[in-house]
């Protein structure tokens, strides 16, 4: 017997074990087809909207994304585009699906620069990849100014994504101001080069992934310099714990929802307010009901979840009492561990 929610495995179940994992199934599908009813509906919590985007990893995910209705993409994983080849995606190849991405929408298309190095490496990068921790190495933003022309074609096929909808350029494992700072000036020099050539095209807004605390506690000058902020709690967990988030024997310190975490996340919420500048949260943890209600009660715009648990948290968030969330954040943040904050969350999401 499989949980997938859980990753909790039974070996030979007995009846009653059996029994148990089939009403947790019966209860899933209801509640899924039950979400059904959300599809295509701006959701929100109290009278502030909270749009629920898709991630996307390929053109198969794209149409998955379509299909659920999801307030525009959050999160393309366009590293996927990249790996298991001899050779990079070429300009034209990528214009091509990025194109096709903002056409689908009329919202924005968040479009990722590759992130490769770490658990993601390709055989044609020029850059030294055989490192010792490469999770801490020279991993996403901290390849491309060794991959200038890669990184070039790919700002490039963005830019031409503007003729079709709205994407948006994401950075994603940026670590200090001075990197976003250099990288969003080549985005720049590359754009306003195409625009001059076509002049039908636009600098698309430009953001960074929260994903490394060091962005977390200095939020407040960064986003002067970003169009916009998406909170990764993949990676946000596993550096604020200093904890392999492939390793399964340091599960218990990969709990996004412990309160160092969500810490860092308020941090970044209140520095995009006072700046104006919009945040997303499109780490796992934004498909957990309980991750949504507190990314929710703490003001976050957005949230970007696999196309499967689109229209499920548009549910959990229509269904949250706004009157309770912003307590619920604050004593979640007090909370002494994840277990805690899920027991808190647990007693509001009951009760919905
Ligand atoms: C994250 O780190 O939370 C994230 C969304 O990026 P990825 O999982 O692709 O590293
Ligand atoms: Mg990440």
């Amino acid at each position: 017997a499989l949980d997938g929610s859980t990753g909790e495995v039974v070996i030979d179940p007995d009846p009653a074990t059996r029994a148990d994992f089939e009403a947790r199934r019966d209860a899933h599908l209801a509640a899924r087809e039950a979400a059904r009813a959300f599809r295509g509906k701006r959701v929100g919590v109290g009278d502030r909207e909270v749009a629920v985007a898709a991630n996307v990893g390929g053109t198969a995910d794209l149409e998955r994304a379509v299909d659920v209705a999801a307030d525009g993409i959050g999160l393309f994983r366009t590293e996927f585009l990249f790996l298991d080849r001899d050779e990079a995606p070429t300009e034209e190849e990528q214009a091509d699906i990025y194109r096709r991405a903002a056409a689908a929408f009329d919202q924005p298309v968040v479009i990722r620069t590759f992130d490769i190095g770490g658990d993601k490496p390709a055989p044609y990068l020029t850059a030294p990849t055989d490192e010792e921790n490469p999770f801490l190495g020279v991993r996403g933003a901290r390849l491309y100014p060794r991959e200038r022309d890669l990184f070039a074609d790919q700002v490039r096929a963005i830019v031409r994504a503007t003729e079709t909808g709205d994407p948006w350029l994401m950075l994603p494992m940026v670590s200090t101001l001075d990197e976003i700072r250099e990288l969003m000036a080549v985005v720049d020099e590359i754009a306003a080069d195409l625009i001059a050539r076509e002049p039908g095209l636009r600098r698309p807004p430009v953001g960074v992934m929260v994903e490394v605390p060091s962005i977390a506690l200095v939020a407040d000058a960064v986003a002067e310099h970003v169009d916009f902020f998406s909170i990764g709690t993949n990676d946000l967990t596993q550096y604020t714990f200093a904890a392999d988030r492939t390793n399964g024997a340091l599960d218990h310190l990969q709990d996004p929802l412990h309160p160092a975490v969500l810490a860092l996340c308020t941090f970044t919420r209140a520095a995009a307010r006072r700046r104006g500048v919009s945040v997303s949260v499109c780490g796992l943890a934004a498909a957990d009901p309980a991750g949504a209600a507190l990314f929710a009660g703490m003001g976050i715009d957005k949230l970007s979840v696999a196309a499967a648990s689109v229209n499920p948290i548009k549910a959990t968030l229509s269904g949250l009492d706004p009157d309770r969330l912003g307590e619920l954040v604050e004593r979640c943040l007090a909370a002494s561990s994840a277990a805690e904050v899920r027991a808190l969350v647990g007693e509001v999401l009951e009760s919905v």
